[in-house]
């Protein structure tokens, strides 16, 4: 379906998708088997100059918005999600930066990521704070001109490969939500380390781990906005980066059913290439259908947001929710198309499979995604 993009959308996608075929497929296997960080890819994305499609121009980005880390988050997917997730988590820890940062903070690491020199990470989850950051612990207390940072923060994307981290932390415990801050932490800050990388199920080549704040003195100018705003920035964050996920969602199921659709073609039963049986064809049209009308929605929410929409939540919780179920259903179809063989870790699907399951996680579980539709839903209604 033609989606109308720019021209120059067209050459980001041009460019992801080339950096798909030559750099991240051939090691692909490897980088999930032997669970290595895509840094080369990281890279070559940044030489592409899509590091920084997302930030405006006169932070050196390309002065893009969500559309642009839609159409390269989709086109990475196709290959690799582990990949694709160590590329959007730096999206996820600049949005707050983009958002709620002040001029100086912009001009000091905007260019910096734009230019891909450093990779961002966002830190919100705690091991008592997962779907309610009300849990969180990690405290910063004012002291000299200083916030001290305390706690350890879980399951952080790419954790210890990123430069520039994004951390959410209490600064007032009497005010709850509303307590919470975001600063901006840099990598080699005393008393801030890291833990081990964690061994996952899938999305394997990203680095997943723990952050580890003692005593972790960071300057008074990293605070984001004023005390007390973490929250909205994280909402805020995560309203646009979902649209993100939503990406991801539809790439990988893109590249599992593109998988599909090959093997039905070659692998033949009964004197004919599997393709030829109507079950095998319907299953093959259902993720067409699918995938068709998640990438419809997630462009859509993504051009929402660029075009200055003033609220945004509902439908990037839609789009989110709605996308990554499919990549779930999807990639397990793919399984079933190329039967036994799908199940063997010589073909890629049963690798697409494992991946598709955090989408329906991260970023806000769907279950949260739906309690925040309906909360919307039932909103709206009282005020018609
Ligand atoms: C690989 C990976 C990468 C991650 N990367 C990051 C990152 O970069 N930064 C970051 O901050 N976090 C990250 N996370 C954390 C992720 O966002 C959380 O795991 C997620 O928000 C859910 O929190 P939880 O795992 O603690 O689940 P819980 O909140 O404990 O939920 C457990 C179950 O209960 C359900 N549930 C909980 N509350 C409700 C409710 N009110 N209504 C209905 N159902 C409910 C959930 O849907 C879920 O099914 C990552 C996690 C993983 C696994």
């Amino acid at each position: 379906m033609n989606y109308f993009i720019t021209e120059e959308q067209e050459e980001i996608r041009k460019l992801a998708e080339q950096i798909r075929e030559e750099k991240i497929l051939p090691v692909r296997e490897k980088y999930d088997r032997e669970g290595i960080f895509p840094r080369d890819i990281i890279d070559a994305c940044s030489q592409a100059g899509l590091s920084g499609v997302y930030i405006p121009e006169e932070y050196g980005g390309f002065g893009g918005g969500v559309m642009e880390l839609v159409i390269v988050t989709e086109e990475l997917s196709v290959g690799c999600l582990g990949t694709s997730t160590s590329y959007a988590a730096t999206a996820l820890g600049t949005f707050p930066i983009i958002i709620a940062g002040n001029e100086e903070q912009k001009k000091k690491y905007l260019p910096g990521i734009a230019a891909g020199e450093f990779i961002a990470a966002f830190a919100l989850t705690e091991a008592d704070a997962g779907s309610d950051p009300g849990g969180i612990k990690t405290t910063a207390v004012k002291k000299d001109g200083k916030y001290i940072l305390n706690g350890t923060k879980q399951w952080i994307t790419n954790g210890g490969e990123a430069d520039v981290y994004t951390i959410i932390a209490q600064t007032d415990k009497t005010r709850g939500l509303r307590g919470l801050s975001a600063f901006i932490v840099e990598k080699d800050t005393p008393g801030f380390t890291y833990g081990k990388k964690e061994d996952k199920l899938g999305i394997r080549a990203s680095a997943t781990r723990e952050l580890v704040f003692e005593d972790c003195a960071i300057p008074e100018e990293n605070l984001l906005g004023v005390p007390g705003t973490g929250i909205i920035t994280t909402l805020k964050t995560l309203d646009r980066a979902r649209a993100g996920v939503a990406a991801q969602a539809v790439g990988l199921a893109e590249g599992a059913m593109r998988e599909a659709i090959k093997y039905s073609r070659e692998r033949h039963q009964f004197d004919k290439p599997i393709s030829a049986f109507q079950a095998v064809q319907h299953i093959l049209a259902d993720m067409a259908i699918q995938v068709e009308a998640a990438r419809a929605l997630t462009y859509s929410v993504a051009r929402h947001i660029d075009g200055g929409a003033k609220k945004f939540s509902k439908e990037a919780a839609i789009a989110k929710t709605f996308a990554t179920d499919m990549a779930m259903k999807v990639t397990i179809d793919a399984i079933q198309v190329l039967g036994g063989y799908g199940y063997m870790r010589e073909y890629p699907v049963e690798k697409m499979m494992r991946d598709a399951k955090i989408l329906q996680i991260y970023e806000g579980t769907n279950q949260i995604q739906r309690n925040e539709i309906a909360a919307s839903l039932i909103k709206e209604a009282a005020k018609a």
